[in-house]
């Protein structure tokens, strides 16, 4: 019996549909004393035809939709609000989940790319001073079907415009290492085939350098990109930029990182944030240039986004031109993040920031 049957409640009794993956779901079916095969219709319903209650699934007996309508939930997030820049190439959506908690979802166009960037956790324990997330602190651990419902709400607003989701980033708000199974867990649905089968390829985990997750993705073989919020290079500024880098510093770091490259084949995307003054200087890029040598390793800039309390800026273009100066002499490959978001407070966690000061 469930006294708030209205909330997010999972467990095996009453599961959320959206926290199984294909297996579970089909174990669960089994332990209803039903076919395993039932499955593929459920999941079909779940995951292309992205059905928004249990009573929607067609293709089984009444009596097990009767079944998967009393003995599961379903919760698809409510939009509380909707920022598009003017010309509709970015959109970024504030979603209530059934606690009343708020997350960030991005939807992001380019040319033949739509693009999702997603939340694993409510708030964040990380404290990076320049981050809007890390500024409000650890709320709670997103569920794998609340992780997975961001990207279902993501392509519903497509599919009604005739569009499809190709890619997505784990980039929202929260540290995903540091909700490790249950971001494995959403990801494992995600990218199974026999739904919305997100290819791998197209998928990215960006972490703040999290040790042991790194270590334990190495092994997943899950195919998907790594990317790793460096922003500093040596330990002294990454500490003061990022605090979680006192607990893995860069050697560990990079130590990490050497091994997952070495497991999976893939090289690794850095991301560097450019603040004026601060990590846009000579002493920074020489040395990220001598942390990348030999190193399997792309560099993606991004100007920094100002929020709340953080009070730097970001660089200005003679900076930038040094410090890409730096990279192109030392052979490193680096692309500059569009700042497209900044218009609708797209970056990290700011339009929870926004909506929590009004
Ligand atoms: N916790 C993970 C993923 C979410 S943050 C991580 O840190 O990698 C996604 C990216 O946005 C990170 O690279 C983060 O450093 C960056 N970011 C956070 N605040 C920013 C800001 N104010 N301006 C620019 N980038 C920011
Ligand atoms: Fe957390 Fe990433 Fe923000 Fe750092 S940058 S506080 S790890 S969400």
């Amino acid at each position: 019996m469930h006294l708030f049957s209205d909330k997010y409640v999972s467990d095996m009794e009453r599961p959320n549909l959206h926290d199984l993956t294909y297996e579970r779901l089909e174990a669960l079916l089994v332990s209803w004393g039903q076919s395993p095969a039932h499955a593929r219709p459920t999941w079909l319903a779940l995951y292309r035809e992205l059905i928004t209650g249990a009573e929607q699934v067609t293709g089984l007996p009444d009596a097990l939709v009767r079944q998967l309508v009393t003995r599961t939930i379903l919760t698809v997030p409510r939009r509380l609000t909707l920022i598009e820049a003017p010309d509709g190439a970015t959109r970024k959506d504030l979603l209530e989940l059934a606690d009343g908690e708020t997350v960030e979802v991005v939807l992001l166009r380019y040319r033949q790319r739509r693009s999702a960037c997603i939340s694993t956790q409510v708030g964040c324990a990380c404290g990076c001073t320049f981050c809007a997330t890390g500024q409000m602190g650890f709320v709670r651990q997103l569920q794998p079907g609340e992780i997975v419902a961001q990207v279902l709400h993501v392509q519903r607003t497509m599919v009604v415009v005739g569009e499809q989701l190709t890619n997505l980033v784990l980039m929202g708000m929260g540290e995903p290492l540091l909700n490790y199974d249950n971001t494995l867990t959403a990801l494992q649905i995600l990218l199974d085939k026999r739904g919305l089968g997100l290819p791998p390829r197209r998928v990215t985990l960006s972490t703040v350098g999290i040790v042991p997750g790194i270590l334990r993705l190495a092994e997943e073989d899950l195919g998907i990109n790594l990317a790793v919020s460096l922003h500093a290079a040596t330990d002294a500024l990454r500490t003061r930029l990022m605090p979680i880098n006192a607990r893995h510093p860069l050697d560990a770091l990079f130590a990490a990182l050497m091994l997952y490259t070495e497991r999976t084949g893939r090289r690794v995307m850095f991301e560097w944030v450019l603040v004026d003054g601060v990590t846009d200087t000579p002493e920074q890029a020489a040395a990220l240039v001598e942390r990348l040598r030999g190193f399997p390793a792309h560099v993606n800039l991004i100007l920094l986004n100002p929020t709340g309390d953080y009070t730097a800026r970001p660089s200005p273009p003679g900076a930038v031109e040094a410090f890409t100066a730096a990279l192109d002499h030392a052979g490193i490959p680096h692309t500059m993040r569009q700042r497209r978001g900044n218009v609708i407070a797209a970056g990290c966690g700011q339009l929870r920031q926004r909506q929590n000061d009004l």
